[in-house]
């Protein structure tokens, strides 16, 4: 099963998908953690996108695009991936279908995690606190939810237009939102 995990940032993907990762055996895709293991080896690729994340601002879909479709081929042998934070605009969307549709796969369903503004800034404020990841600061948060809502909440009506979309409440606890997630995933499977 594909899965994409939807929401703003810190709306719970990445515990979720880290979840799925060690009860299914599922692959995570996550493009946020594959620049940052650029930008930690030094690479050509994260020094070109350091200043970007570091912003909050979002780096092009050519980059992001490519790193997904390079892990493809590792997702499809574990017999699917969750993609955590792609894609984040429509032209990424419509490439990841095209990606899979190539492949003989597609999205089987999106979950959208629904956590309302105000508990993402206490979120935030407290991994901020706890990590010091450097976006995380609360100019570049407000730019990142900015990012969110005028590019990315957009591709809701192309999942829900292909049928795929499932809404959770990302408020409730992660016991809970997992518990949700599994009947979601298993409705979609039957
Ligand atoms: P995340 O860990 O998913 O919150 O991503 C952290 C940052 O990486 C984002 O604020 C963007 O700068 C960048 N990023 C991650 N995924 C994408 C994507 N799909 N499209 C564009 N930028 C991304």
């Amino acid at each position: 099963m594909n899965l994409i995990l939807f929401g703003p940032p810190a709306a719970g993907k990445g515990t979720q998908a880290k979840r799925l990762v060690s009860e299914k055996g599922m692959v995570q895709l996550s493009t946020g953690d594959m620049l940052r293991a650029a930008i930690s080896s030094g690479s050509e690729l994260g020094k070109r996108v350091e200043g970007i994340m570091q912003r909050g601002e979002l780096v092009s879909d050519e980059i992001v695009i490519a790193l997904i479709e390079e892990r493809l081929p590792e997702a499809e042998k574990a017999g699917g991936a969750i993609f955590d934070g792609f894609p984040r605009t429509l032209a990424q969307a419509q490439a990841l279908d095209a990606m899979l549709a190539s492949r003989g796969a597609k999205i089987d369903l999106v979950i959208r995690l629904k956590v309302d503004d105000q508990a993402l800034m206490e979120r935030i404020a407290t991994r901020y606190a706890e990590t010091g990841r450097p976006d995380d600061n609360p100019e570049s948060f407000k730019v990142r939810l900015g990012a969110y809502n005028e590019q990315t909440a957009p591709l809701l009506p192309y999942y829900q237009g292909q049928n795929k979309l499932v809404e959770v409440d990302g408020m409730e606890t992660i016991e809970a939102v997992a518990q949700a997630i599994d009947r979601a995933m298993g409705a979609s499977a039957s």
